[in-house]
């Protein structure tokens, strides 16, 4: 990087951000390559937010629980460039949640590039799961709604299956990334589960709460993707019935397994498979929003919307919702009665 870019200063990894005061510093005098993996907890280095910088950022958090992955899809860098699973002990996580919510923050989501992998240290020294530092969490004072991103399927535990059964404040709302229907590519992304594997998951979780939605990641146009694969992409979508997804078209990584193979997929077949996809993604999405209009539900007011007296929300579902001030304030959790759908957001009204 340094010699393909003059103009780069610094190449730092990931864990090593906490020291960028001191490397700036010594970057005036020649150029530093820091990419190590450190054994110290860059999270102990990190100043916290102050209360001005939470109150601008809203009522919501991010808080890391866990990071890297050990799962070496064939497609993807994170394992190379953000080092193995690390989970941070509870006692810290639980920590930054309380002082968040001492702070006014009410809604929190645990994030990690494998989050439900998580296998922190409690008090006691042994390893819990999420949905058990889900539930701690859900016993700090101010914490309204939980939820967590981003999830492989392999570890999505029984335990965290119940939580959506039996933790209250976790939101019905599950982002599980496929990547594909065919179980050909699955294997050859290495993804360690196949399409049956991935529905039952689905089926599991709906049973322990009938009304969560669904989102996922697509990944179409894979090296040896053929039309039959891509059917199969589209008849899991069909059996399952997503309430958003992201899709993108496969482009290689260097330095990963996929980028080296033969049968890489033609550009124009990769636009039309994923037109085609989003398409089917978007008529889904639009009949989960139709199918909110009418029901009530409990509404955070995160922002200011474009037009004045207008808040935008959140719902349970994670869609923007739209409504009229009528006296509620930023960071209020209201009862909003969805009015209208639209493709990407609701419209509702406050309730008395
Ligand atoms: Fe890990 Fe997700 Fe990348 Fe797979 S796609 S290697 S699970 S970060």
């Amino acid at each position: 990087i340094l010699k393909r870019q003059k103009a780069v200063d610094i190449v730092l990894g990931p864990q090593a951000y906490h020291r960028l005061p001191d490397l700036l510093e010594k970057a005036k005098r020649a150029p530093i390559v820091d990419i190590d993996f450190p054994q110290e907890d860059k999270f102990d280095h990190l100043p916290a937010p102050s209360i001005a910088a939470t109150h601008k950022r809203g009522p919501t958090a991010f808080v890391t629980a866990q990071e890297g992955c050990d799962k070496f899809c064939s497609f993807c860098v994170v394992p190379y460039t953000r080092g193995s699973e690390v989970s941070r002990p509870a006692a810290k996580v639980l920590a930054e949640i309380a002082a968040l919510a001492g702070q006014g923050v009410v809604e929190f989501t645990l994030v990690g590039q494998n989050v439900n992998a998580y296998r922190g240290a409690d008090e006691a020294g042994g390893p819990v799961s999420l949905a058990v530092l889900l539930e701690r969490a859900a016993r700090v004072p101010g914490v309204r709604v939980l939820r967590y991103a981003t999830s492989h399927p392999i570890d999505m535990g029984a335990d965290l299956i119940a939580a959506h059964r039996d933790n209250p404040k976790l939101a019905p709302f599950l982002h599980l990334p496929v990547q594909s229907g065919s179980d050909k590519i699955l294997k050859r992304m290495n993804r360690r589960h196949n399409g049956a594997d991935y529905c039952a998951i689905i089926d599991q979780a709906r049973r322990a709460r009938p009304d969560l939605a669904i989102s996922s990641d697509f990944i179409v146009g894979f090296p040896e993707e053929s039309d039959e694969d891509f059917a199969r992409t589209l008849a899991l979508v069909e059996r399952v019935r997503f309430a958003s997804a992201y899709a993108f078209k496969y482009s290689e990584r260097p330095g990963t397994p996929a980028a080296e193979r033969a049968g890489q997929i033609a550009e124009e077949v990769k636009i039309a498979r994923l037109a085609a996809l989003q398409s089917a993604l978007d008529k889904q999405r639009l009949a989960f929003n139709e199918g909110c209009v009418g029901r009530v539900f409990d509404v955070l007011l995160e922002r200011p919307g474009r037009r004045s007296g207008q808040f935008i929300g959140r719902s349970p579902y994670m869609q923007s919702v739209l409504v009229e001030e009528s006296g509620a304030a930023l960071g209020a959790s209201v009862r909003v009665k969805i009015a209208r759908a639209g493709p990407n957001s609701l419209e509702g009204i406050i309730e008395g």
